[in-house]
């Protein structure tokens, strides 16, 4: 039984020795030796089968070979530091942080296109017809672009959220334009 006093000071927190081998985030302990705090708030190491202690932390090993002979299967008792002196100090970290969870990449399926060599002729009618509205978007668009550049040249701004107006803009026209010119390749 490890000690509970030394030299008739108590010992008021009793925990197991952390290994120098711990580092941030993991606490690597010996099952053997233990680190003991005293009332008088001296620090010792003993021996976890008696009570055995010494302040160097290295003498504890060498002393746990005298219990050797019998490979008692060792269990560790959850041991609480009790008494009212608490430790002063920061705890040993016990919880390893999980590792940063793995980013799961949020890619929404895209919608199933359909290719517009698979459309029947009602389905090209119907497409035609939206020509029209592809035009007018497109028109749209380009007026709006054709706004905000003269209004970027006006202020000679290069301020960005002008610019990026206008390259969204760029983009929503082109790609109004490059529908418009597919459908058109389909209903020729
Ligand atoms: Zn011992």
């Amino acid at each position: 039984m490890t000690a509970t006093h030394v030299k008739g000071v108590a010992v008021v927190a009793d925990e197991p020795a952390q290994s120098p081998i711990s580092r941030p985030g993991v606490n690597v302990v010996f099952d053997q030796i233990r680190h003991l705090l005293l009332a008088d708030e001296s620090e010792w190491y003993g021996c976890v089968h008696c009570d055995y202690v010494s302040q160097n932390p290295n003498s504890i090993r060498p002393h746990l070979k005298a219990h050797k002979p019998k490979p008692a299967p060792e269990v560790r008792k959850p041991h609480k530091p009790s008494g009212p002196v608490g430790r002063t100090g920061t705890a040993p970290a016990n919880r390893s942080e999980p590792a940063t969870r793995r980013r799961q990449p949020s890619k929404p399926a895209p919608p199933p296109t359909r290719d517009l060599g698979s459309l029947n002729l009602g389905e090209l009618v119907e497409r035609a017809q939206l020509t029209e509205q592809m035009r007018a978007q497109r028109d749209a668009a380009r007026r709006e672009a054709a706004d905000a550049q003269a209004l970027a040249n006006d202020w000679k701004s290069r301020a960005d959220d002008w610019r990026l107006r206008f390259e969204g803009m760029k983009a929503r026209m082109e790609k109004a334009e490059g529908t418009l010119s597919r459908i058109r390749a389909m209903v020729k």
